[in-house]
């Protein structure tokens, strides 16, 4: 039985993608490219707010059209969605054939393998799994990237967030076997490794011994791989200590720091256990200790009890702080969470204005970074052919990472998969031109 997956959600969920196709590989079962020609279909979907929730159900069913129309005897859905809502996906869509949710995907050889009948997954089973370095992987994307991920699950307890529901209390890889892994992936041509898990500086604090995400870093620094960009760094983690370890680590100058707000009253609600005050202490001690650091931040708007006041205090906290990336989203209520009760809801409108108001002020300070780079000379990693046809190549500086930040679009030849020198000749937006150097 041939086989196609179509991942959804974030890269996190892409390595069990390429974790289950690599197992599904080695048992025997052919991948093909196209929906349309797959026996089977996977769907690993997303279930982390509203619109992925949406997105995710939309997928299947459209797939479940090629059941009829195509040459698809099976649609299996995995991932988060079915980690969660798995009893209520077995009811109300009998399209699907079976399910898998995140805990134990060497189950999908089971489930492909007897894909015709319908099987249970049981909703109870704990979000135990984490993979080791021997788990075959399948690489799908053409670029010289991958995900890592380190550990899984979260002890955070934001009150927005759903995550822990269902990926579980946060558990660690051991230090060694993550070592192994990207040595594997150097040795496969990687270039960059990527480090991702919910709650990235909380790496090994469950495993005696182990070492800390200080560790892993210098550890990872004596591999092969160039580049090692950890991502999802949250503020409250961060002491001297940690600090003296990335100095000391051979990683990219880039820093992945969710902030969430700037006004005290709401992180105190959202339980993000730090303040704003800390926070511009963070920044300013990582810039000081790190030449040329990128800092890219995430941004919740419109959370219960956000007033004027406090979204002001958020602007002037942006304003001041100049994050050289910043993602901003709105606020949604997750079933499961605290904050939906939380008393003074922001309405919808009001939450997309804060919205646009904070992505207006990061397009000028974005704009006002970027084009100091114009005639400057930087390493870039090719990812490969460009997306924009005026272009033959695109590749990404060590401050871009991948599918978040903007890249560089590359004038004249380039070899993809390999690192080369670009002059910045030109801002496009978030994006920069260059031509070899
Ligand atoms: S730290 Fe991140 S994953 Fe953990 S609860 Fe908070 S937002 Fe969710």
């Amino acid at each position: 039985m041939n086989v196609h997956l179509t991942t959804l959600g974030c890269p996190k969920n892409q390595v069990d993608s390429e974790l289950m196709l690599g197992m599904l590989t080695e048992a025997g079962f052919p991948l093909v490219a196209r929906a349309e020609d797959a026996e089977c279909l996977i769907v690993n979907t997303c279930a982390f707010i509203d619109r992925a929730r949406e997105e995710s159900v939309n997928t299947i069913l459209e797939l479940a059209r090629l059941k009829e129309t195509g040459r698809c005897r099976a649609l299996i859905v995995t991932g988060c969605l079915t980690q969660r809502y798995g009893n209520e996906i077995l009811k109300e869509l009998p399209e699907v054939d079976g399910i898998l949710g995140t805990s134990n995907l060497s189950r999908i050889v089971e489930l492909v393998g007897q894909a015709a009948n319908r099987h249970d997954w049981a909703t109870s089973a704990p979000p135990g799994y984490l993979y080791d370095a021997d788990t075959p992987r399948l690489l799908t994307a053409k670029v010289p990237y991958a995900y890592v991920k380190i550990a899984e699950g979260c002890d955070m307890g934001c009150t927005f967030c759903a995550i822990p529901q269902f990926r579980g209390r946060h558990r660690s890889r051991p230090l060694a076997d993550i070592v192994r892994e990207v040595e594997g992936l150097a040795a496969r041509g990687i270039q960059e490794a990527i480090l991702v898990s919910q709650d990235t500086l909380a790496y090994g604090r469950e495993l005696p011994g182990n070492g800390d995400i200080g560790d892993l870093l210098l550890a990872l620094g004596e591999t092969r791989m160039p580049w090692i960009r950890p991502m999802y760094l949250h503020p409250a983690h961060v002491n001297d200590r940690l600090i003296a370890k990335w100095q000391r680590a051979r990683i990219v100058p880039y820093l992945d720091l969710p902030v969430q707000h700037g006004d005290d009253g709401i992180l105190k609600s959202m339980r993000r256990a730090v303040t704003a005050a800390r926070m511009r202490e963070v920044v300013r001690a990582f810039r000081d200790a790190i030449p040329g650091l990128t800092v890219r931040t995430t941004v919740l708007v419109g959370f219960p009890g956000e007033s004027e006041a406090a979204f002001q205090r958020l602007l002037e906290f942006l304003d001041d702080v100049r994050f050289d990336r910043l993602g901003v989203f709105t606020y949604s209520p997750e079933e499961g969470t605290p904050s939906p009760a939380f008393s003074d809801q922001v309405p919808a409108e009001v939450a997309a204005e804060r919205a646009a108001s904070v992505q207006d002020l990061q397009d000028r300070i974005a704009w006002e970074l970027t084009r100091e780079l114009v005639g400057g000379v930087a390493d870039v990693l090719v990812d490969g052919p460009s997306a924009d046809s005026a272009f033959a190549f695109e590749g990404r500086t060590a401050g871009q990472a991948p599918e978040i930040d903007g890249v560089v679009y590359l004038k004249g030849p380039f070899e993809p998969g390999r690192f080369a020198r670009a002059r910045i000749v030109e801002v496009e937006g978030y994006e920069l031109v260059g031509e070899r150097a």
